[in-house]
């Protein structure tokens, strides 16, 4: 058994409330064998059952959650797959680890290369897509196949930023060597995999997903974007295992910071360039931008050459490692295929259509693909963009380099803009886009609990918002500067918006009285800013020290999320659903008609059974 196996296992954290910490979707195979063989009833997931060359396989599950593979057909044919118990009916049954789910794969693709069941890199996702970040995993994703069912239409149904939001090594998590990422907002450094699930939980559990709810039988194709890949920098000694984690991804998106964040640029640009970067690269690059129309200035050139190509040489030898590591596991031309992303909002200021024709034309010299990238516009998270002509603009800028290099815009930091923002990217680039989303969806929880009439939704509601009141009023009056700024600016807006006095910062108690004689909303901004680190707070306490825990303390928290009541998940999945719909009609990634119909649809619901099963239809 498994390192991470077992210490769920001893601390009673099981699948059906804390999924996708585990690679596995189960952790005890002798005890779920046992169950099969004994012909006890688990839940059957009809829906899921699709064909191999070997047979037909459907799911299974116990009450823990813990997850296998029945096959009625030849057990020989997939005789790849480990544990195999055969059955006194004549079916085989294998446990669902993520040995199992690759060799699956192979079995899969190989037998219908068109299947849905896994991400994968098809054209149009590589022109037209959304990003969903799935921060509450299997409470999320059902309602994300819902919306893809219901508009007819593939996104990126899978993504999160590793290893900043995800587990990268569950064997390094259990040492507790896991890094830190700084939040300079809460003044403090909080470990990485803040939201507890590790990548190839997330990996599995999408998948089973698809299965569960029958989606995979709408053969409508989806990616699983590994978002924000760190190149370089400080995290060079662990990229292979970066790699290893992201097998499964079907898209990765390349972030040069950590290596340009340790580069220097020599005072003789031009000098180091021709030392450094091979004389005819840099004339096919010149050329190519040329040919798109700019005009170099050859200083600005140098300097950005210099900058950036330590941090290129390197994101070209990753990829060679993300090419290679699904050669050596899949056996079919779509099972290894991926989508790439440039990112390069993380560059100092707003990015010059330069810029962007540079870092585009120097891929294509290394021969890399890329289908999304991304500059900076100026985006705050979660904040419309104010002067949507102005925006307009920008992006028509960065559209004509792009279009010129068949490149699509991701754009980062995408939720919460206003319609007219959205309409505006669509419009400009004809939809050849993608619009990145995460935090929006831990808000959609807040209000999905907020508006429940069921009792423990609302005490979970309560002390989350307590949770981010606290931090709220510790930050307020922190002795760290940007700490105490970002809480009071985030206080002064709850309270201007509610029609307060915002002169509140006389001392502790008086700002404390002010929080307090609000009405608890999910709309309060410091509740918005603080509320992802609820989820893997140990005891739910607002202290720093208690933020990203990865002991049993901070998994039996995360598991107040995964029990809460249907009628909440039935908001979260709406309110879900209900955004992506948004999202898709604004950039015009689906017709008006159909994204009315879909939202008709979804205000008709009264049961999460009704929603979910109309997504295989
Ligand atoms: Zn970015």
């Amino acid at each position: 058994m498994s390192a991470i196996n077992r210490f769920l296992l001893e601390n009673k954290l099981r699948i059906a409330t804390n999924p996708c910490v585990s690679p596995d979707f189960c952790l005890d195979w002798s005890a779920l064998r046992d169950e099969l063989r004994a012909g006890k009833a688990m839940k059957v997931y009809a829906k899921s059952r699709f064909d191999t060359a070997a047979g037909a396989f459907t799911l299974v599950e116990n009450v823990q959650g813990d997850c296998a593979w029945r096959l009625q057909g030849d057990a020989g044919k997939a005789d790849t797959l480990h544990d195999a118990v055969a059955l006194t009916d004549g079916t085989t049954v294998f446990p669902a680890t993520f040995a199992n789910l690759l060799k699956l794969k192979n079995l899969i693709q190989a037998h219908h290369a068109a299947s849905t069941i896994f991400p994968t890199a098809t054209e149009q996702l590589g022109r037209s897509t959304l990003g969903i970040g799935a921060r509450f995993t299997t409470l999320h994703w059902p309602a994300v196949e819902w919306a893809m069912s219901a508009l007819s239409l593939g996104v990126t149904a899978n993504q999160n930023s590793i290893p900043r939001e995800l587990v990268y090594d569950t064997a390094v998590m259990l040492a507790g060597k896991l890094d830190t990422v700084p939040f300079p907002f809460i003044g403090t450094h909080v470990p990485e995999g803040h939201q507890g699930q590790s990548v190839e939980g997330m990996s599995h559990g999408c998948v089973l997903s698809k299965l569960k709810t029958g989606f995979h039988r709408r053969g409508i194709a989806w990616s699983f974007n590994a978002d924000h890949q760190p190149i370089g920098g400080k995290f060079d000694s662990r990229e292979d295992a970066l790699v290893t984690g992201c097998v499964l991804a079907s898209y990765i998106t390349f972030d040069l910071s950590p290596e340009l964040a340790q580069t220097t640029v020599a005072d003789d640009a031009g000098g180091w360039v021709a030392a450094h970067v091979p004389a005819a690269l840099v004339a096919t690059v010149k050329a190519r931008v040329a040919k798109a129309g700019l005009t170099l200035n050859e200083a600005d050139f140098a300097k950005l050459l210099a900058y950036v190509w330590p941090a290129l040489q390197k994101m070209k030898v990753r990829d060679e490692k993300y090419a290679a590591a699904r050669a050596k596991l899949f056996t079919t031309a779509v099972g290894r295929a991926y989508l790439r992303e440039l990112s390069i909002d993380e560059l100092p200021g707003l990015t010059t259509a330069e810029t962007t024709a540079i870092m585009l034309a120097l891929c294509e010299a290394l021969g890399m693909k890329i289908h999304f990238v991304a500059p900076a516009f100026g985006f705050q998270k979660n904040m419309p963009y104010p002067d949507n002509a102005a925006l307009r603009s920008l992006i028509e800028k960065q559209w004509a380099v792009c279009q010129n290099f068949g490149a699509s815009i991701g754009f980062h930091s995408g939720s919460g803009k206003s319609a007219e923002n959205y309409q505006v990217m669509g419009q400009v680039t004809g939809s050849r886009l993608e619009i990145k989303t995460s935090g929006r969806y831990t808000y959609e929880m807040g209000r999905a609990l907020f508006a429940s009439k069921n009792a423990a939704d609302q005490a979970l509601w309560r002390d989350w918002y307590t949770f981010t009141l606290e931090l709220a009023l510790l930050g307020a009056f922190s002795a760290d500067a940007t700490e105490q700024k970002m809480a009071r600016v985030f206080i002064t807006d709850a309270l201007a918006k509610s029609g307060q006095a915002t002169d509140v910062f006389a001392d502790p108690a008086a700002t404390r009285g002010a929080l307090a004689a609000l009405v608890a909303s999910p709309e309060h901004m410091f509740w918005f800013e603080y509320n992802f680190l609820h989820v893997l707070a140990a005891g739910g306490r607002a202290e720093k020290a208690a933020l990203g825990d990865h002991t049993p303390a901070g998994y039996q928290q995360r598991a107040r999320f995964y029990a809460i009541s249907d009628e909440g998940r039935l908001n979260f999945s709406k309110n879900i659903a209900s955004y992506i719909v948004f999202l898709a009609e604004n950039t015009g990634l689906a017709p008006a008609a159909t994204c009315a119909a879909a939202h008709k649809l979804l205000a008709g619901y009264t049961s999460l059974d009704a929603m979910l099963n109309d997504i295989s239809k």
